[in-house]
C-alpha cells in the first residue's frame, strides 16, 4: 500500500511529467472509480483542461485542473498511475485514461478497484479528516506530546490513525518505532516526553529518508515511470522476522497489532 514517500514519489513524477498537458478526452471504464459532485460529468467536465500541478496531501494524489478543480486520487491497496506514450501496452486494471492533446495519455490501474478518482470542486473541504503532514512545520514535538497525552490506544495504532498524523501507513510506523526503541504496544499515553520526542524525530527522519530513495517496494510498488524505489534495500525492522536486530542482535519478532502485522525487536524496544 503506498504510503507517504511512494504517493510523494507518485506526485513528484506526475508533476514532471504532464504538468501543461492538456486533456483531450477521457475514457471511464469503470465508472465507480470516477467520482463526481451529483450532476457534474466526470469525463466531460475534464475535456479540454489542461493540468497545472501534481502534488500530495497524506496518501492522495492532487492534480490541479486550469478550471481551479482538483482531481484527487486516493491508491489505496493496489491503485497505480502510469504516463504512456501510444503503442505502450496497457497495466492490468486500468479502468480510467486520461488522453492528452499530444497523445500521451495517464493511466489510472487498480487491480482491486479500491481506490477512486474524485473530481473536487473550487474550495470543496475534501481533507477535513486528514491530520497534519509529517513533514511540514506543522508536525511539532508539542502538538505530537498533545496527540499522544491520556490516549490509551496502543502507539503504533495511533500512527497509523490519518486523522492525526496523515500518510504513515504499516511500513513507516514499523520502522519509526524501531528507531525511536519504542515497543509498538505501548499505550500512547504511557510515553514519556522524551520518548514521545524522540519518535517525532524518528517519523520524520525514515519518511524523509524514503522520500529520498523514491519509496518502499514490497508489494509491486511502481512510480509514474515505472520505476521501483530503493528503500526496501535499507529496512531495519519491516519484513525482517527472524533476522538478527541491526541495533542489538536478538531476531526479529512479528506480532500483530490493530489487525496489521508489526514487526519489532523484543529487547531493545521498551
Ligand atoms: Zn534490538
Amino acid at each position: 500500500m503506498p504510503e507517504l514517500p511512494e504517493v510523494e514519489t507518485i506526485a513528484r513524477g506526475l508533476a514532471e511529467a504532464i504538468t501543461g498537458k492538456t486533456i483531450a478526452s477521457v475514457d471511464v471504464r469503470l465508472p465507480k472509480m470516477a467520482v463526481a459532485a451529483p450532476g457534474v460529468d466526470f469525463a466531460h467536465t475534464l475535456e479540454g483542461q489542461t493540468i497545472v500541478s501534481a502534488s500530495r496531501r497524506a496518501k492522495y494524489v492532487i492534480l490541479g485542473l486550469s478550471s481551479g478543480q482538483s482531481l484527487v486520487t486516493g491508491l489505496r491497496m493496489t491503485g497505480r498511475f502510469l504516463v504512456q506514450r501510444p503503442g505502450e501496452s496497457e497495466s492490468p486494471g486500468t479502468h480510467i485514461v486520461l488522453y492528452f492533446t499530444d497523445e500521451t495519455r495517464l493511466s489510472y490501474a487498480d487491480v482491486r478497484t479500491f481506490g477512486r478518482m474524485r473530481l473536487v470542486e473550487p474550495g470543496e473541504p475534501w481533507d477535513e479528516d486528514l491530520g497534519v503532514e509529517p513533514l511540514s512545520s506543522g508536525f511539532t514535538q508539542e502538538g505530537f506530546i498533545g496527540m499522544l497525552s491520556g490516549r490509551t490506544t496502543p502507539v503504533k495504532a495511533l500512527l497509523l490513525d490519518q486523522r492525526r498524523v496523515a500518510g504513515i501507513g504499516n511500513i513507516y510506523a514499523c520502522e519509526a518505532l524501531w528507531e525511536a526503541g519504542i515497543r509498538p504496544s505501548r499505550p500512547s499515553k504511557a510515553l514519556t516526553k522524551a520518548a514521545i520526542g524522540r519518535l517525532h524525530d524518528a517519523i520524520v527522519d525514515v519518511l524523509q529518508r524514503a522520500v529520498e530513495m523514491r519509496g518502499t517496494t514490497v508489494d509491486g510498488y511502481v512510480d509514474a515511470n515505472g520505476l521501483q524505489g530503493g528503500f526496501q534495500n535499507v529496512l531495519s525492522v519491516y519484513g525482517r522476522l527472524g533476522e538478527p536486530c541491526l541495533r542489538c542482535g536478538t531476531p526479529i519478532v512479528r506480532t500483530v497489532l490493530a489487525q496489521r502485522g508489526t514487526w519489532w525487536c523484543r529487547n531493545c524496544q521498551r
